[in-house]
């Protein structure tokens, strides 16, 4: 059973290795911002609540993604495990998600922090050119990873969950040092 929360900041390449690796376990890739992007696309409540956050890079109101992840963790595919990308994004989340947890009686549950230099992620972001990739709305996000999601760091590392990898390299190094850090 292997249950997986990424962390690390924009552009470290969360996404792309959540994805890859969920596929490799045969688990679930559950991304908030991916939920939430489709949910904007399907002009859902939820999508046109998130929307005008989301395009300023700020986080979305903690009840509304809670309210998300919890759906979407009772659902029958979630059973055998899963990897969160994008979830928990501050302390207050991570504690709603430490009580969840407990009441789905799920746990040992461990934290993958992969770090990048802001220089590199800012330079993949603007690369990438999603909506909400403009030069002023990335330091945005980065502004607030570094307020809100970087202590989770110390958070989940204080609780002995926390494992590092270094996403300042190639796509495939990255993918094969956490295949090798899940199986330790
Ligand atoms: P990235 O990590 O590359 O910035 P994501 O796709 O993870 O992008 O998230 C995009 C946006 O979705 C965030 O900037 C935020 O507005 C919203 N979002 C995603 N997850 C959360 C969350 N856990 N809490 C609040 N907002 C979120």
């Amino acid at each position: 059973m292997t249950r997986l929360i990424f962390l690390g900041p924009p552009g470290a390449g969360k996404g792309t290795q959540a994805k890859n690796l969920a596929e490799f376990l045969q688990i679930p890739h559950i991304s908030t911002g991916d939920i939430l992007r489709q949910a904007i696309q399907d002009q859902t409540n939820l999508g046109m609540q998130a929307q005008s956050f989301m395009d300023k890079g700020e986080l979305v109101p903690d009840k509304l993604v809670e309210d998300m992840v919890e759906e979407r963790l009772k659902q029958p595919d979630a059973q055998t495990g899963w990897i969160l990308d994008g979830f928990p994004r501050k302390v207050t989340q991570a504690k709603f998600l430490g009580g969840l947890l407990i009441n789905l009686h799920e746990g040992g549950e461990k934290v993958i922090n992969l770090d990048a230099p802001d220089a590199v992620v800012i330079k993949r972001l603007l690369g990438r050119g999603r909506k909400d990739d403009t030069e002023e709305v990335i330091r945005r996000r980065l502004e607030i990873y570094r307020d809100e999601t970087a202590p989770l760091i110390n958070y989940y590392s204080d609780r002995q969950q926390l494992l590092t990898v270094n996403g300042n390299q190639s796509q495939e190094e990255v993918f094969s040092d956490l295949k090798n850090i899940i199986a330790a």
